[in-house]
């Protein structure tokens, strides 16, 4: 299986987040390659590349900017998700870490495409050591003029500031970012109007996660072509995989779009201890598991559908055959619960019942009726809500249940959870 070190292949480069290091590595040639096209030229090249949003949705990135409006007397701004907090996503972080200056160059690239001369990165408030990198990388382009007023001379000017959120996990919804980033609760609003039309400061906005614009540079600079060299015909391109779990060598594994998980296993040396595979996310949490017999499943936008899952944010969670699913399920319930930012009764209060009736199934209290009725209440919880939390939050309950139902009801009869006071009287 081809790897393909693109987003990664500074990684391993000494000091590769300096600007030294990023210049003589090709850095910010696409930059000047791209000032030298007008906007609506480079907005055709990312449409025609098919690159599609990395941050867990696949929208395709160039027709999310064409949808910008022109010739309105409004600001355009670019805001950059870098709030990664979807348990088992841990791409972002080490990108920003390693290689801060392609996720600003593809920023100014994209800025100039859409017209906005204002750009923010919401970065996730526990990731400080990211916001260090991310300043200096800031500070060093502003110096050598990639940022700031007439960028290389090109009439261009943009600013780009970091903005740090305090650690909720709702703020990386899109529209709770921008109310955060306003200087509000961050809650999310409701869509439409999407943020390409009524974004930050009901302006015109777009929002993208840090691997797609880190990508951009690199489409720009390679072409086209290159890019549809990788991956499949409707999900192109490089894609950071992150394995975590029970796995024997955790961490981002680079290749195109559509890599099975068997080839991912086999570059990180498989299950744990020669363990069995029982269950795995493709995508995070809020994307439903697959089990053992999804290893050969295409690990794109469309394939993973297909096999009846979402792609998300590529974060492969692996869980061999020790794990209890029914305390896996319930405690990334309990993470949606305490996460769930009240605004919305469904995702409010079925967060909170849904753990209660895990709770309670997990301590042997629950019967069979509590495993339909948690069915039921994310049936009903689906697509009820304002944001994507409540959808994601019924993926666990309902892959769970769908593929480890024996674990979910209890073999004792209900409320039993071991000898019952009839059998000590009785001596048993
Ligand atoms: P979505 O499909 O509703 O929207 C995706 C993007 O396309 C958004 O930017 C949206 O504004 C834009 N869009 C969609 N339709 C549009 C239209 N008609 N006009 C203009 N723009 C349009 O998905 P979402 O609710 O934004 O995000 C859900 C995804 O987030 C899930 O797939 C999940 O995997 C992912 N997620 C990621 C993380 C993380 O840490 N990266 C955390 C939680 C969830």
């Amino acid at each position: 299986m081809p790897v393909t070190p693109v987003l990664t292949g500074r990684w391993n480069t000494p000091e590769s987040w300096t600007l030294a290091v990023y210049e003589s590595t090709d850095g910010y040639q696409a930059l000047r390659q791209a000032l030298e096209l007008g906007p609506d030229d480079i907005i055709k090249i990312v449409k025609d590349s098919g690159l599609r949003g990395r941050g867990g949705a696949g929208f395709p990135t160039g027709m999310k900017w064409s949808f910008i409006p022109q010739g309105d007397d409004r600001p355009h701004y670019l805001v950059i998700n870098a709030d990664e907090g979807e348990p088992g996503t841990c791409k972002d972080a080490p990108l920003m870490t390693a290689d801060p200056h392609s996720l600003v160059e593809g920023i100014i690239i994209a800025a100039y495409a859409v017209r906005a001369h204002r750009a923010f990165i919401y970065l996730r408030g526990e990731l400080v050591h990211c916001g260090r990198r991310l300043r200096a990388a800031v500070a060093e382009a502003y110096r050598a003029g990639y940022l700031g007023r007439d960028i290389l001379g090109s009439g261009f000017d943009l600013d780009l500031v970091v903005h740090s959120g305090a650690g909720a996990y709702i703020c990386g919804e899109e529209t709770a970012l921008l109310d955060s980033l306003e200087g509000r609760r961050g809650q999310p609003r409701l869509r439409p109007p999407f943020p390409a039309t009524h974004g930050l400061y009901a302006s015109p906005t777009v929002v993208n996660n840090v691997e797609t614009i880190a990508t951009v540079p690199f489409v720009i600079r390679r072409g086209v072509e290159w890019f549809r060299s990788m991956g499949r015909e409707r999900s192109p391109g490089p894609k950071i995989y992150s394995l975590s779990g029970h796995v024997t060598r955790p961490g981002q594994y680079e290749a195109p779009m559509g890599t099975t998980l068997a080839e991912l296993l086999e570059l990180a040396g498989g299950i744990r201890g020669g363990r069995r595979l029982k269950a795995w996310t493709p995508g995070g949490s809020s994307t439903p598991m697959l089990t053992a017999d999804h290893l050969d499943v295409p690990l794109d936008f469309e394939g993973v559908v297909e096999a009846g899952s979402l792609l998300g944010t590529a974060a492969i969670m692996i869980m061999d055959e020790t794990v209890d699913m029914l305390k896996v399920v319930r405690r990334l319930t309990q993470f949606y619960a305490h996460e769930s930012c009240g605004k919305c009764t469904p995702c409010r209060e079925g967060t909170t019942w849904m753990v209660q009736i895990l709770s309670r199934l997990e301590r042997g209290q629950g019967d069979a009726e509590d495993v339909d009725t948690l069915v039921d209440a994310c049936d009903n919880i689906f697509g009820r809500a304002f944001c994507a939390l409540a959808d994601g939050a019924t993926s666990p309950i309902v892959s769970g249940i769908k593929f480890f139902r024996d674990e979910f009801v209890p073999a004792t009869p209900t409320g039993a959870t071991g000898p019952t006071a009839t059998d000590r009287v009785a001596g048993t």
